[in-house]
């Protein structure tokens, strides 16, 4: 198998590192981005290839992927998610005569679209040799990196904040990491990992160069499925920013691969009142954003104060012509119970904050009726808390009245 990955790049200031070897930032502790030999690849490959390849999920993107040895592909069964329409909930919402689409990534395995940044994370791991990977987490890397690399046969330590939803802990544990809680934020689980002068590799969220390859194939991947179009707008939940970053390269690919040739999306960050250091950057214009004090929000895969790659989800946002937005958990909860109700679909929080945005952004008139919008639910709305339900049925004495 080739691989078209001709060097790696520091997205902060160009300069060159070499591949095949195990990399964590840049010299100047920005992350590094995978560049690709795509005049070699546009020659060699066709598009239809790709189509007809039937590999699994995002793996049939693999020649726009950096693993070269077929056996180093990790797989669990991955999935092309899929796109589900609100129907119902769309009016709602305020949509009029667009279409707003949700892709629902909560298929994947472990139930969230980390598995796409670990699974890349995890194979480049193996064929680099890796033996031994930690990772800070708030929740769904450490189960996509405990499941993967229990796949691959690599031993994973994981470091969580000791208010991490138990359910997380839980199944990365159960998926074989060595699983820790600390009394501290994930920047502080981070530091830990990052001071340990162990034999670990650190997985942390754009610490390494693999997981952005992975997260753009849900870029690719849409793309596919809108036969090689993209929507108008496309509202991500932001935390690290992985996805934003990830899909933003990857459509720049599609387009210099002349696979597609269709306006980009205008991308939309979105995030928590109780964690918005990038909505905060982009109001101000800045090209880094702050640290975020007291981080808080039910959206735990956005809670997120601080993104090694803000300055990448800005150039993002700004250069797709988007915006930043940040919504409260009482909206999102509203949202979330509104789409279960009328479309059957249980959104995770981060999808729903997404459903917030859109529905803000039209009343606001950032974003016409008439736009075809996608909506990222990234993670499957079963691993948090759900309203109780409390009406009890006494069998021997049924009160029919409350049916
Ligand atoms: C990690 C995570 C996010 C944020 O992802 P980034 O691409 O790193 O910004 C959003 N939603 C869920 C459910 C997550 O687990």
């Amino acid at each position: 198998m080739k691989t078209y990955v001709s060097h790696l790049e520091c997205s902060f200031t160009g300069k060159r590192y070499d591949s095949g070897v195990a990399h964590t930032v840049s010299e100047e502790g920005k992350p590094l981005l995978v560049k690709y030999d795509l005049r070699a690849l546009k020659e060699e490959i066709p598009r239809s290839r790709i189509e007809e390849s039937g590999e699994p999920g995002f793996w049939k993107y693999a020649p726009l992927l950096p693993v070269t040895k077929e056996q180093n592909r990790i797989s669990l069964g991955e999935v092309v998610t899929p796109l589900v329409e609100l129907m119902d909930s769309a009016a709602l919402l305020g949509c009029g005569s667009g279409k707003v689409t949700v892709k629902d990534e909560s298929r994947l395995p472990t139930g969230s679209f980390k598995a796409r940044g670990l699974g890349l994370a995890v194979s480049m791991a193996k064929e680099l040799g890796v033996l031994h990977l930690a990772i800070p987490t708030n929740g769904n890397a450490g189960s996509a990196l405990a499941a993967y690399a229990s796949r691959a046969g690599i031993k994973t330590t994981v470091l969580c904040p000791d208010d991490t939803p138990e359910i997380n802990v839980r199944e990365t544990a159960i998926q074989g990491a060595n699983t820790h809680l600390v009394n501290g934020l994930i920047g502080e689980c981070g530091k830990i990992i990052s001071e340990g002068d162990l034999d670990w590799f650190p997985v942390s969220t754009l610490k390494e160069p693999y997981r952005i390859e992975g997260k753009k194939t849900m870029g690719l991947e849409l793309a596919e499925q809108m036969n090689w179009k993209l929507p108008d707008v496309i509202f991500y939940p932001t935390g690290g920013g992985t996805g934003i970053i990830g899909m933003w390269k990857g459509f720049h690919e599609l387009l210099e691969l002349g696979w597609m040739d269709c306006e980009l999306p205008r991308m939309v960050a979105v995030q928590s009142t109780g964690c918005a250091p990038i909505v905060k950057a982009w109001k101000e214009e800045r090209e880094f954003a702050e640290f975020w004090e007291g981080a808080e929000t039910i959206s735990s895969g956005i809670r997120v104060p601080s993104a090694l790659g803000d300055f990448l989800i800005l150039e993002a946002v700004r250069a797709s012509g988007g915006f930043a937005m940040s919504v409260t958990d009482e909206e999102t909860l509203n949202i979330q119970n509104e789409i279960g109700k009328r479309d059957g679909l249980l959104m995770c929080p981060e999808g729903a904050a997404t459903a917030v945005a859109y529905q803000k952004s039209i009343e606001k008139g950032l974003v016409s009726p008439d736009d075809n919008v996608v909506l990222f639910n990234t993670a499957t709305g079963l691993k948090y808390p759900l309203p109780e339900v409390i009406s009890r049925i006494d069998k021997s004495d049924v009160d029919y009245s409350i049916f």
